[in-house]
């Protein structure tokens, strides 16, 4: 019944540009009067005591506790406890600290405050927390019924994060459009609430996050490795956090995740990060989609100009190893992700559309430079 119904979620309120983070005081002033912080402890030294004078220029209180590094259960009861009693907690770091936060925030009825400082994945706008054990074994999401009340990314923070994260920050963007179409396609129940229809806003901001990065990816990688904080930056900011994030909550994730489940849990595949993973599963949803050619080079070239993988062995897998590929399907097919996938989501068809997404990728990388093999020789 549901199903007719639709549904949107997002926080209410976002900020992104320059310089925030010194604003973190005006910014949350009507949130309450009592501050806990979680920050990473790469970043504790230095932020602060500026946190601390904010605060304290406002007469506000502000407790700051560093990460201990692992999003386990533990930690984050740890922090739950710690933050007791305060009106709001702000999560200063990357995603496992903004995860922890949440859940602190969430368990003690708290406002929620993200401050990312990378733009890798949606955990700044999501409404869950993936947890983790002490070993960094994923142990699974745990799902809230609200969003955080205000990210603050300030883009200072971002320009100087690893390029690597703001790269595939885009390749788990680029999911985000055709994991939303799929949704549509199946009526699909997305991931607000009990589940309900997608939305056209969720719909459309999709289609907004991949024409985003397909018209500004490459220009705003090129803009971030000379230090210039450019609209195209900005833009691509905004694609990674705000509409990643809406899409993948408001209409919800479909092949491309469900395949990096299964990726992500061969050994092969850990020193990729989840957008990397994403972004080829991403290409290998396409292929499995029988999207057309058009748009699968428009995709695969996109990859290619921002350094985002194409082929399996870029991702860590032999294509040879064919019981790891029937372990990436199986897995897969275990993820209720699956249930949102236009396609035939047998362990066959999945493989076979693997397999072709790499055959594809390895003849873009040829066709680019076809001398390579003869100079190795
Ligand atoms: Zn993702």
């Amino acid at each position: 019944m549901s199903i007719y119904v639709r549904a949107f979620a997002c926080p209410p309120k976002y900020y992104q540009g320059p310089g925030l983070f010194s604003r973190l005081g005006e910014l949350t002033k009507d949130l309450g009067e009592s501050a806990f912080v979680i920050i990473s402890p790469s970043l504790a030294n230095k932020q602060t005591p500026i946190l601390h004078e904010i605060f304290a220029s406002e007469g506000r209180n502000i407790k700051i506790e560093i990460f201990r590094g692992q999003t386990t259960r533990q930690e984050c009861e740890r922090l739950t406890k710690l933050s007791e009693g305060f009106d709001m907690v702000i999560g200063i770091g990357g995603g496992k600290v903004l995860d922890s936060a949440k859940y602190a925030g969430i368990y003690n009825n708290a406002k929620i405050i993200m401050v990312p400082t990378v733009v890798s994945t949606d955990a700044p706008t999501s409404a869950l927390s993936a947890t983790y054990t002490e070993s960094g074994e994923h142990a699974g999401s745990i799902y809230y019924k609200r969003n955080p009340d205000v990210i603050i990314v300030d883009s200072d923070i971002i320009m100087n994060s690893p390029e690597r994260y703001f790269v595939s920050g885009m390749g788990d963007a680029l999911s985000t459009y055709f994991e939303a179409k799929a949704h549509v396609e199946t009526c699909t129940k997305n991931r607000v609430g009990e589940g309900y229809k997608t939305s056209l806003a969720a719909m459309n901001l999709s289609e907004l996050c991949f024409h985003t990065l397909m018209r500004c990816g490459k220009q705003a990688l090129s803009d971030f490795r000379n230090g210039l904080c450019s609209e195209a930056v900005e833009d691509v900011i905004e694609a990674n956090t705000l509409l990643s994030g809406i899409g993948c909550e408001s209409a919800g994730c479909a092949t491309a995740h469900s395949l990096n489940s299964g990726f992500s849990a061969l050994w092969q595949c850990h020193k990729s990060t989840h957008g990397e993973i994403v972004a080829f599963s991403t290409l290998c949803e396409l292929v499995i989609e029988n999207y057309s050619r058009e748009m699968i080079d428009n995709v695969f070239d996109f990859c290619m100009s921002v350094g985002l993988p194409i082929t399996l062995a870029e991702i860590g897998v032999d294509k040879s190893d064919h019981t790891s590929l029937v372990k990436v399907a199986e897995k897969a097919r275990t993820t209720k992700h699956i249930a949102a996938v236009p396609a035939d989501t047998s362990v066959d068809n999945l493989i076979t559309g693997i397999l072709k997404a790499d055959e594809i990728g390895e003849e873009k990388r040829k066709s680019l430079n076809p001398t390579k093999k003869a100079v190795g020789n």
